[in-house]
């Protein structure tokens, strides 16, 4: 954990461009983004990765679940749609094992991997 980017970031030992915060959770710009707007969603507590929520994690995912809604309308991504993308683990290309919800939007995705 004390190796964790995320964390780094939390802590305020990484610059960020944060765009949203609370007790539960921060959001920032991605620092390589994908799309005209690309925001991380983050909880502060460190879990390595969607799959790794537990029970004890239910207040926490309800929470990150309905701060998407709020941060696309302050991000003004809301009306038009966007993208929330979750990699967990190899096989999705996952580089940082700290639980984030990507929030992509701004332009017409052009790939539906689902
Ligand atoms: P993932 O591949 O799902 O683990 O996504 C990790 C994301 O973190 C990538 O989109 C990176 O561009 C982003 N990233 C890496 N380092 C930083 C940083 N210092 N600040 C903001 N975003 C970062
Ligand atoms: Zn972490």
């Amino acid at each position: 954990m004390t190796d964790c980017l995320f964390c780094k970031i939390i802590a305020g030992e990484i610059p960020a461009k944060i765009v949203y915060e609370d007790s539960q959770v921060i959001a920032f710009n991605d620092i390589r983004p994908k799309a005209p707007t690309h925001i991380l969603l983050i909880p502060r507590k460190h879990i390595e990765k969607l799959s790794d929520l537990n029970a004890d994690d239910a207040a926490l995912s309800s929470h990150l679940m309905l701060t998407v809604g709020k941060i696309a309308e302050m991000a003004g991504i809301n009306e038009n749609g966007f993208r929330v993308v979750v990699n967990n683990g190899p096989f999705s290309g996952q580089e940082v094992y700290h639980l984030h919800f990507h929030l992509l939007g701004g332009k017409q995705m052009s790939w539906n991997p689902a």
